[in-house]
């Protein structure tokens, strides 16, 4: 069995994280389309090349290296380059190094593949300008209209931004890959949350990237004196925000599963002084969960609780759904496989769903996908103390190979 060296692994994964570092707060800052950003796809190109790789930067900004010269669909391998600021040294970048070592690892093995491998930094995945660029542009979710408008926090708008690097934001469409170009996506990044760690398995065998909606609530009753107004006569908006909270673990328990989730995350009082009743309060609501139904019935049961809540406190209640992006599926046979193959090395592993989205979800529209994930320590990330053991890079890196070569391989 052909194994990867954790030696290059680090070594690479360090070198990419100089692009960005801040001394002070440790953290990398490569978001996308930045100085730092372009100089490490620049790094990422030669370092292909190095590899006995043809590399080259698409109209998005992805860097794809290929190996191998026979004319048929590749398995593409990748995740992203860029960074959230003060990122940590691992998320997406694990995907783009675990690809070259697994490639490193073939050719030093002399591994014999029937089809070829593409290595893929993609561009622009933490949504600096509010999307997944690169993958988007790879699959063809993207239009022009989009990229016309898109900008960021600061105003600056994506053509700019593209535009600084002599890049041409027109040329993003070209980017597209023809679904028959490619025999399967796989990805490798970290887990981001602490199940794993908890649960002490190495490997995450990811199922499917979670679906999401988004509400905004209204909850409306009456700003009183809060000195005059006695308790029994108020309508107190807060105090139906507080109550629903409450019940969020009974919808759960009720209508979820394990891979449900439901977060009020932001909350506005109104008028938001002390010395007033909360006539008004204005809160998200945000569900996910691995299968359409359930998040249907996680739906239908905020609306009912916030409705038999609103009218035990006196309130109107308003909603509006922001959003709801159905859940995105890997491969069946792909996910049996990286099962077998996590089996196969003897490596702990369990099944489970992404709450958060990767690079992966977008390919899942055009070829076969798999994704898996390592522990994260404390369950950190995006920060610069996001940290996976050593020891789980290899495991997980290797389970890759084992499942890239499979996929590279005509079976007899
Ligand atoms: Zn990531």
């Amino acid at each position: 069995m052909a194994n990867v060296s954790i030696k290059r692994i680090e070594h690479d994964l360090f070198e990419l994280s100089k692009f960005g570092f801040n001394e002070e707060d440790k953290g990398v800052y490569r978001q996308g389309f930045t100085d730092a950003d372009m100089a490490a796809r620049k790094w990422l190109i030669n370092l292909l090349e190095q590899e006995g790789m043809s590399a080259r930067m698409d109209g998005a900004g992805n860097v794809i290296g290929r190996y191998g010269e026979m004319d048929r669909p590749a398995v593409m391998i990748g995740s992203h380059l860029d960074s959230v600021p003060a990122g940590g040294i691992y998320d997406g970048t694990l995907g783009v190094i675990a690809g070259i070592e697994c490639i490193r690892t073939i050719k030093e093995n002399d591994i014999e593949l029937d089809y070829p491998i593409e290595i893929v930094g993609t561009s622009e995945e933490e949504g600096r300008f509010g999307g997944m660029l690169g993958a988007q542009a790879l699959t063809g979710s993207i239009t022009l209209d989009w990229l016309e408008k898109a900008k960021d926090e600061n105003g600056i708008m994506l053509k700019d931004a593209m535009a600084q690097h002599g890049l041409n934001h027109h040329d993003v469409l070209h980017a597209r890959r023809d679904p028959k170009s490619l025999k399967a996506f796989l990805e490798i990044h970290v887990e981001q949350g602490p199940v794993l760690e908890a649960e002490k398995k190495s490997i995450g065998v990811v199922e499917g990237i979670s679906g999401v909606f988004k509400w905004i609530v209204r909850l409306i009753g009456k700003a009183d004196h809060a000195g005059t107004a006695p308790m029994n006569m108020r309508s107190d908006a807060f105090l139906g925000l507080a109550d629903f909270a409450h019940q969020i673990q009974r919808i759960i328990d009720e209508e979820g599963t394990d891979k449900s989730r439901i977060t009020i995350g932001h909350v506005a009082l109104k008028p938001g002084f002390p010395h007033t009743v909360p006539g008004e309060v204005d809160f998200t609501i945000v569900g996910r969960d691995l299968d359409p139904e359930i998040m249907k019935g996680l739906a239908n049961a905020c609306r009912r609780v916030l409705s038999t809540i609103a009218r035990r406190h006196r309130l109107m209640f308003e909603y509006e759904q922001m959003s709801w992006l159905e859940p995105q599926y890997c491969d069946t046979e792909v996910v049996d496989l990286i099962e077998q193959k996590t089996i196969d090395r003897g490596y702990s592993y369990m099944r489970m769903p992404s709450g958060a989205g990767h690079d992966v979800q977008f390919f899942s529209n055009i070829t076969k996908t798999g994704l898996i994930f390592v522990p994260s320590v404390g369950g950190v990330s995006h920060a610069p103390d996001e940290l996976t053991h050593w020891g789980d890079i290899e495991q997980g890196t290797n389970l890759l190979l084992d499942c890239v070569v499979e996929l590279a391989t005509d079976k007899p």
